[in-house]
């Protein structure tokens, strides 16, 4: 392990200088002011980038007596290497644009400025309040790999077992945030040269200061001249995206950016501190999944927020609430466990290979329900499968059987997987017997494998594609699922599925909102109005449109004695909106009294029509309802 440098007194720690040298003078005068001496000062990387002053800004760190770890930008300079070396996907906007920052800097810098870099660290080893820290730019082994916020604990888990230390200060991300992973300190100190993405024209940096029982972590703003910087860019002749992001606060392109912090986008950063105690339990680091303490940011809810949704007939401020009718139960739900082959990272209801909130239904009890509908003549034709991953369910291709026996068309949501391919014989007969009348939905949240992984893991999109391709060529009557999450133009993403599926021969048309149905994020921190009764009309909705106007869900929730239905397929843990065990009991009308109600239903345009009620239900294995683009609708 590398001898570690101890800390008394607090240390200001700051990333990504980038060329900007207008911040970089701002740093290092807040470092003077604050009295902390250049060797308690740490930057994480990437001296050089976007801005337009490479040379001075090398120079202006190396004066300063600070330390700094090597970046990947740095790294790439002094190999000579033509590229910068971020990790950018090939074709991005982040990998064009970088081409002429880049080139900027390699065309300056001499070859002392290169053998500097050449010589900085990979990697520093820090004491600090009795805790070891390491600091790295981006993971502990891969120089450009981004950690963010929303990365998943485990990975993190396995980053901080690599390093072998109680906790690491990462950089190259650009998003400062300071999380607890399983008792281990992960903390990104953000970057001083570009704002955070966060709609200011601030950066960021930090101060850790040991205290009598932990390390206290602030998050502090950096102002600085941001218009001269932006305006040296510009006589540069370096990429306009660069130089209006200084001044805008908004990157020039989503690329890099998991979904959560896409959707934080234009946010404001809030200054605050964390507290990292010694008490803090050091998780073995061999934990699957170690519990994420998320210290900062924090977006706190408005107050107004807060009252919200809270009495099922009055909304906040008086007005009676919204509600909704069974017009008839046109589609029939059944969530067949929540048990999944996969953690997806965003899936609503949160399933995974433990999660068994909600269990396996049985055949019988699936027959109970169907028995209810034949006998009271309910006029159903559909009945839709969800889960959790269905085939997984031991009981699943008799349920369909029964379903399609009986004369209903059935819609399975499924990942397309193992669990699927290994009922292969069992799906081909059904479809033989039932034709078109059997209709599966494969959830592929993107067309490319990236993105898809990034959601639900690694290895799962070959398998899901293979899944597709095999149930096309069975002649399998076929939708896809897939997500807008990360903030692409809905015609490309469609664009792109559709060379997917023309490269692998899947029928299905991408154009086609019925056929590939795109999917709106959940953003529980989002806010939404209330739905009244005089919303109908203002609005020019009707409710009928709404989900719970034609259908219901049937859920078993764990040691309960018998299943019971709920209101819709985005509700299911919420008691409020569990209606009875019979179909009969569920009849009623439904309070909108759910974020979701608003923000999904009536604002977005959720039904389980997707447009036509002809159609089958555009309900996605995460659970949204959705018209093909109600992203567009939302307030
Ligand atoms: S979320 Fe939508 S479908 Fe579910 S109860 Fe609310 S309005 Fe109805």
């Amino acid at each position: 392990m590398n001898p570690a440098t101890r800390y008394e007194r607090t240390v200001l720690v700051f990333g990504g200088p980038y060329s900007n040298l207008e911040a970089t003078r701002a740093l290092l005068d807040q470092a003077r002011r604050l009295e902390i001496a250049p060797d308690h000062v740490i930057c994480t990387g990437d001296v050089v980038a976007y801005g337009a002053d490479p040379v001075a800004t090398v120079e202006l760190i190396r004066r300063s007596g600070v330390r700094v770890v090597r970046g990947n930008c740095e790294q790439s300079l002094a190999a000579g290497i033509s590229d910068c070396g971020c990790g950018f996907s090939p074709g991005s906007a982040c990998d064009r644009l970088s081409a002429a920052w880049f080139a900027h800097a390699d065309r300056h810098l001499d070859e002392d400025a290169r053998a500097w870099m050449a010589g900085l660290p990979s990697r520093l080893d820090i004491e600090i309040g009795g805790r070891r820290l390491a600091v790295v730019h981006g993971g502990t082994e891969t120089v450009n790999r981004f950690i963010f916020a929303s990365t998943a604990s485990r990975e993190k888990q396995r980053e901080l077992a690599l390093a072998g230390t109680d906790g690491l200060i990462g950089g190259h991300c650009g998003i400062p945030f300071t999380q607890i992973v399983g008792g281990r300190l992960w903390h990104n100190a953000g970057a001083i040269g570009l704002p955070a993405h966060d709609g200011t024209t601030r950066s960021w940096y930090s101060l850790l200061t040991p205290e009598g029982d932990g390390i206290r972590i602030e998050h502090r703003a950096l102002e600085y001249d941001h218009a001269s910087a932006a305006r040296a860019m510009r006589d540069a002749g370096l990429p306009e995206g660069y130089a209006a992001a200084l001044e805008t606060g908004i990157w020039p392109s989503c690329d890099v950016l998991p979904a959560r912090e896409i959707a934080q986008a234009g946010r404001p950063l809030v200054p605050g501190q964390a507290f990292w105690p010694h008490s803090a339990e050091l998780a073995p680091s061999r934990r699957r999944e170690p519990a994420v303490d998320h210290l900062w940011p924090a977006f706190p809810k408005a107050e107004a927020e807060r009252h919200k949704f809270r009495d099922p007939d009055f909304t906040a401020d008086g007005h009676p609430r919204g509600r909704v009718g069974l017009r008839q139960l046109e589609t029939l739900w059944f969530n067949t466990g929540t048990l999944c082959n996969l953690t997806c990272r965003n899936c609503y209801i949160e399933s995974s290979p433990r999660n068994d909130r909600l269990v396996y239904l049985t055949r019988a009890e699936v027959a109970g329900y169907l028995d209810e509908i034949e006998r009271n003549r309910l006029g159903t034709s559909e009945i839709g499968f969800t889960g959790g991953e269905p085939f997984l369910n031991p009981e699943m291709i008799g349920m369909l059987d029964d379903v399609l026996s009986r004369g209903f068309r059935a819609l399975v949501l499924t990942n397309a997987m193992r669990p699927m391919m290994r009922h292969g014989k069992a799906l081909l007969a059904l479809r033989e017997r039932h034709g078109g009348r059997l209709a599966m939905r494969v959830s592929l949240d993107h067309f490319s494998a990236r993105r898809h992984e990034e959601e639900r893991g690694p290895r799962t999109y070959r398998p899901t594609l293979d899944g597709l391709v095999w149930l096309a060529r069975n002649g399998f009557e076929l939708s896809v699922a897939g997500r807008t999450m990360w903030g692409e133009d809905l015609d490309e993403e469609r664009d792109g599925y559709a060379r997917l599926f023309e490269e692998h021969g899947i029928q299905v048309d991408a154009h086609d909102g019925a056929r590939l149905i795109l999917f709106p994020e959940m953003d529980p921190d989002a806010e939404v109005p209330e739905i009244t009764t005089g919303c109908w009309s203002i609005l020019g909705k009707n409710p009928e449109d709404m989900m719970c106007a034609s259908s219901r869900m049937v859920v078993k929730r764990k040691g309960a004695e018998r299943p019971s239905v709920v209101a819709c397929t985005l509700l299911p843990y919420e008691p409020a909106f569990e209606l009875g065990t019979t179909l009969e009991e569920a009849s009623g009308s439904v309070a909108l009294n759910h974020r979701h109600c608003a923000k999904f239903c009536v604002l977005g345009g959720a039904s389980c029509s997707a447009g036509d009620r002809a159609t089958k239900p555009a309900v996605g294995k995460n659970g949204v309802a959705a018209t093909p683009d109600p992203a567009e609708a939302l307030v």
